[in-house]
């Protein structure tokens, strides 16, 4: 089964306050969507409104074109996984994955091959006698989402399913969730505060600020060509740097940003003539440690941290600004040393004062190819 839904103006108040601020947004059938963002933005209010669990203020919700505002959660065919889990803890596994289809008076035959199914996706057969207090918390998840599965939903809704994980369990039940997304192919809607969950599981993110849609698309639109500055803090692991500069001049397409902390730096522009104080975003990535006659500028390593796989440098800047350097394989800097910095300049993300993205990086991505 699957769906397609939409939010059309969606507002939701709790008492006189304001916590979502009018979101619209059209969720393809079969689409995984990631709604990201830090805690409090609204992300779980929104997906119980989804869900029919929480009212809505203004707005309308619709699952494959029908307005279901006024249909109660149990009758729109939503299956929701949360991340405390919420099983019964007086019974086994296996009551707690046919309970739900007991209630709906589905056939005794149809329940049990609906369980054992959703055992078998998850691997959770041997412990069906078993009861959650007897499982670790990676099987309780499993459970929650077993639950899920037996309801056959037209949308899955998880709701940080993975926070109450280990990091080597989250990383593992991602990968299952992905995998279960390729076996059903059924729409699924996914919250988290972790960016790295939402670019790794989603077709689309939705990443969200206090009850506003910041920016919407797949992970590496997002990661490549930020709306603006919220959104390029928030993307990306380590975080892109930004340098706090002045643009002294334009010139054949060229502008030319004196950085506070010293020296300048050339970025191509299209058709914006982008002027006054700019925040300059670059990625870890697109920045290398030089000698003194190729540098942009300079800076004081602080700390090394050794991956093995990569380098990340953390340098302090004259102006006092921080900035990390990631550096493929292993290199060898020396602490407190200073290093020339070189930038990969069209990499360089430009804002203005109000944080918005000065360029269109995606045209003059299409301009350089
Ligand atoms: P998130 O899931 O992104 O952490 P929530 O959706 O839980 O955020 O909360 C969004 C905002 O709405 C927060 O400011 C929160 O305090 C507020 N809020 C959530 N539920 C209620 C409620 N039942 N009554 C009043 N305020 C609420
Ligand atoms: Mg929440």
């Amino acid at each position: 089964m699957m769906a397609s839904f939409e939010l059309r103006q969606i507002f939701k108040r709790f008492g006189p306050v304001e916590v979502i601020h009018g979101i619209d947004l059209d969720i393809a059938d079969g689409e995984f969507v990631v709604f990201v963002g830090p805690s409090g933005c609204g992300k779980s209010t929104l997906l119980r409104m989804i869900a029919g669990l929480e009212g809505i203020t203004a707005g309308e919700i619709l699952i494959d074109g029908e307005v279901v505002n006024d249909v109660p959660a149990v009758k729109r065919g939503l299956a929701m996984v949360f991340q405390s889990y919420a099983l019964y803890p007086h019974m086994s596994v296996r009551k707690n994955l046919s309970f739900g289809l007991e209630t709906m008076r589905a056939p005794k035959h149809e329940i049990k091959e609906r369980v054992a199914q959703a055992a078998e996706i998850l691997q959770i057969e041997e412990l069906l006698d078993r009861r959650p207090g007897q499982l670790s918390g990676g099987q309780r998840q499993r459970v929650a989402i077993g639950r899920a599965i037996v309801r056959e939903p037209k949308i899955f809704l998880f709701d940080e399913p993975l926070s109450n994980l280990d990091a080597e369990l989250r990383m593992q039940m991602r990968v299952e969730i992905n995998k279960l997304h390729r076996r059903l192919g059924t729409t699924m809607t996914f919250v988290t505060h972790d960016q790295v969950e939402a670019m790794t599981l989603a077709d689309r993110i939705v990443v969200l600020r206090a009850g506003v849609v910041e920016q919407v698309g797949t992970p590496l639109d997002l990661y490549n060509h930020p709306a603006n500055l919220f959104v390029a803090g928030f993307i990306g692991s380590p975080r892109m740097n930004f340098l706090e500069g002045a643009v002294t001049g334009v010139e054949s397409g060229v502008a030319e940003i004196a950085l506070k902390t010293g020296g300048t730096l050339r970025r191509r522009i299209d058709g914006r003539q982008p002027s006054g104080d700019v925040t300059v975003g670059v990625r870890p990535e697109a920045i290398m440690l030089t000698d003194a006659t190729e540098a942009a500028t300079t800076g004081e390593v602080q700390i090394a941290e050794q991956l093995g796989g990569e380098t990340f440098v953390y340098l302090g800047l004259t102006s006092g600004e921080p900035l990390t350097v990631e550096i493929k394989g292993q290199a060898q800097v020396k602490l407190t040393s200073t290093v020339g910095l070189k930038f990969d300049e069209d990499a360089l993300h430009l804002f203005d004062s109000d944080g918005r993205s000065l360029i269109d990086t995606r045209a003059m991505a299409t301009a350089a190819a």
